[in-house]
């Protein structure tokens, strides 16, 4: 049964879905107003990794993630930055700070990062959410929301015409990051320190009232007119999309306060339980030894891997090296080192005649029981490499084993093609199997004089290739 870190209960879980046989996930998806990072794409990465452990032990599984593009006040709070924030920017909305600078429509600006997000997920292998709904698109579902929790008692309509959270009308704010009302500070971005708006000043915003100057992302509301806080479009998504009972939430860890804290309490307000079940957190990720940042000028995205002709599924393996609660110092070289291994791995799976009846099906659960041990992805990539490197096991075993176990790693080692057909009872040797895998590439690029170069050196070495429908065909020559 697949475990994982439950931050809330700081302790590894067993996760059982409320619905029998039925995994319900959600995943905080990405703010559309630029790139997201590799770093964010490793945070993105981890509902995929959940939902193929659990695929392979039969569950079915839905995941929600969302598109933020209505534009979020940076720190709704005033509690100081959640880690994800840039300094200098607070209290700016992002969408529209970047659809001045690009002279475009907040929304046009936003479909255009969120096609880019989607072809980098694409590009990592991590698989479609079943619901991607968009911030924008949901607005009657946060208004409906907004009014329930001002009936219930939990909201209020501040100074300023904003309607607020009443963060102390929860009894157990604080269960995910430790943070209590009672030891929380008041921000600094008023004089103070104390929002003269709100009643307290741990309570945050559900909706903004939206000054005259502003004309893009508003909608009309019985508040007014105004555009929502951050943390309600997750609690409106989750509960239309997944419902009252949500098995996993993920998000990178910066979101566990204040987003998660609010969201939690948002939720819980307004259904009156419990609703998520498990927390989930995945670790920041540096590159070459810093935090990325827009001002430090590091910020990689997947699209320089392509430029640098490395395919990004080595990135995706560079991630499984370490594990997701691991605070990681990735680095071009760990990416090019990864990428060679990758190669190699798709080499032994091209070659071979792979069968099932060729999986060696212990090495197959010793990798998918590592993968429900809390994601310990890291030692599934090890005990594979010495499988793969280990020259007592037949190949085809090798390539068969690594197809399987290609349906948790999600590496495209088939490269999503048929393997080569390998007309041959002899074991075939490594050097071989790397001229074969050659050759399959090279006919695969139709290049046709390389492919003959590859025939010959196989030729030298005792072996002839022939061409057939399904691939190539191999046999040793006779002398
Ligand atoms: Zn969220």
């Amino acid at each position: 049964m697949l475990r994982l870190y439950d931050t809330a209960a700081r302790a590894v879980m067993p996760i059982e879905p409320a619905e029998s046989g039925h995994l319900r996930i959600y995943a905080c998806g990405p703010t559309v107003y630029r790139d997201a990072h590799v770093g964010n794409m490793r945070t993105f990465l981890l509902p995929d990794l959940i939902a193929r452990t659990a695929h392979a032990r039969g569950l079915r599984v839905t995941i929600t993630q969302n598109i933020t593009d209505v534009g979020h006040m940076l720190d709704d709070t005033g509690l100081g930055s959640s880690g994800a924030v840039d300094e200098g920017q607070q209290g700016e909305d992002r969408m529209l700070a970047a659809a001045d600078s690009a002279g475009g429509s907040a929304l046009a600006i936003a479909r255009e990062f969120e096609a880019r997000f989607v072809a980098d997920c694409e590009r990592l292998g991590i698989g479609a959410p079943k619901h991607l709904p968009r911030a924008s698109e949901c607005i009657p579902l946060m208004i409906a929301l907004i009014g329930t929790l001002i009936e219930k008692g939990h909201a209020y309509i501040g100074g300023d015409g904003s309607v607020y959270f009443d963060a102390t009308s929860v009894s157990d704010y604080g269960a995910i990051s430790g943070n209590r009302l009672d030891a929380l500070k008041p921000g600094h971005r008023f004089e103070g320190g104390v929002d003269p708006n709100k009643r307290f000043h741990a309570d945050w915003a559900l909706w903004k009232r939206a000054p005259h100057s502003r004309t893009q992302l508003v909608w009309d509301t019985p508040w007014g007119i105004g555009f929502p806080g951050w943390h309600i479009e997750c609690t409106a998504m989750l509960l239309e999309f997944l419902g009252e009972s949500v098995d996993i939430h993920t998000g990178g860890i910066d979101l566990r306060f204040p987003h998660h804290e609010d969201e939690r309490a948002q939720t819980n307000a307004a259904v009156g339980q419990d609703v998520v079940r498990h927390w989930v957190h995945g670790e920041h990720l540096l590159f070459e030894g810093r935090k990325m940042s827009k001002s430090a000028g590091n910020v990689v995205l997947v699209e320089d891997l392509v430029t640098r002709g490395i395919d990004p599924r080595a990135l995706r393996l560079a991630f499984l090296q370490t594990h997701y609660r691991t605070q990681v110092d990735l680095s071009w070289a760990a990416v090019e080192a990864a990428a060679k291994l990758l190669r190699k791995w798709r080499q032994t799976v091209a070659i071979a005649t792979w069968q099932p009846s060729h999986v060696d099906q212990r090495m197959v659960n010793q990798v998918l029981e590592m993968f429900e041990d809390d994601l310990t992805t890291a030692s599934a990539i090890v005990v594979l490499r010495q499988f793969e490197k280990d020259e007592s096991i037949d190949i085809s075993v090798k390539a068969a084993t690594l197809a399987v176990c290609d349906e948790l790693l999600g590496l495209d080692l088939t490269m999503s093609q048929p393997a080569t057909l390998l007309h041959t009872a002899d074991v075939v040797p490594d050097d071989v199997a790397a001229l074969l895998a050659q050759r399959s590439l090279a006919r695969d690029s139709r290049d046709w004089a390389q492919s003959d170069v590859i025939r010959d050196e196989l030729a030298t070495l005792g072996w002839t290739v022939t061409d057939e429908a399904g691939g190539q065909s191999l046999r040793r020559s006779r002398n």
